[in-house]
């Protein structure tokens, strides 16, 4: 099985993504976790994709392509795998596209998981993590005993830069005008199965695996 998972921000990707490469046994190749392991690759394309992140700026499409074709040459991905992150814009879908085509692989399922942007903001803006260990709590769906204490240590609960709400908007909005266009661009194909995400995790699996007819 090799598919593609998209959505906004917080719409439970990740989830949605463990369930996935678990029922399949494929990898997941995360663009956001290839990059935050760049440290570890000594490849010159993963030097000079480094080299970006380390002056906070975007990695080039050629760069991430490369990465990825990389990545989906490695022996785990040779029966399937999960693309999450990736194509985040249509000209790295279409350059995908052209590499798979060259290798004769075809994508089986687009997997678009939706939410309106009040639900994200919710769900990411009542974000609180520990300071100490890192254990995430939410303002109303996982409240800790004390407020802004964490259950397992005494350390305070504080909100990432990344879960305040001009950053949710920000970045909602770099997705509707860069990666939502690439949803538009596989629909064409045929290949796109859409996915109400406002559900409890449980409820939105068992959407996606109908949806899939496991
Ligand atoms: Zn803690």
């Amino acid at each position: 099985m090799r598919m593609i998972i998209m959505g906004p921000p917080g719409v439970g990707k990740g989830t949605a993504a463990a369930l996935l490469c678990n029922h399949y046994g494929i990898p997941h190749i995360s663009t956001g976790n290839i990059f935050r392991e760049l440290y570890k690759d000594q490849t010159e394309v993963g030097k000079k994709a480094k080299s970006y992140v380390d002056r906070g700026e975007l990695v080039p499409d050629e760069i991430t392509n490369l990465i990825v074709y990389n990545r989906l040459l490695q022996d785990d991905a040779k029966n399937g795998f999960l693309l999450d992150g990736f194509p985040r814009n249509t000209d790295q879908a279409k350059a995908l596209d052209g590499y798979l085509a060259e290798s004769h692989i075809k994508i089986d399922a687009v997997v678009n998981l939706k939410a309106p942007d009040e639900l994200i903001i919710e769900r990411i803006g009542g974000r609180r993590v520990c300071e100490t260990c890192g254990a995430v709590y939410h303002v109303t769906n996982l409240k800790p005993k004390v407020e802004g204490i964490c259950d397992k240590d005494g350390g305070k609960l504080i909100q990432r830069v990344d879960d305040m709400e001009a950053t949710i908007k920000r970045r909602l909005g770099v997705y509707y005008s860069q990666t939502e266009p690439v949803i538009g661009y596989y629909e064409k194909k045929g290949a796109v199965i859409h996915i109400d995400g406002t559900g409890t995790i449980e409820a939105v699996n068992a959407l996606i695996m109908k949806a899939l007819g496991e």
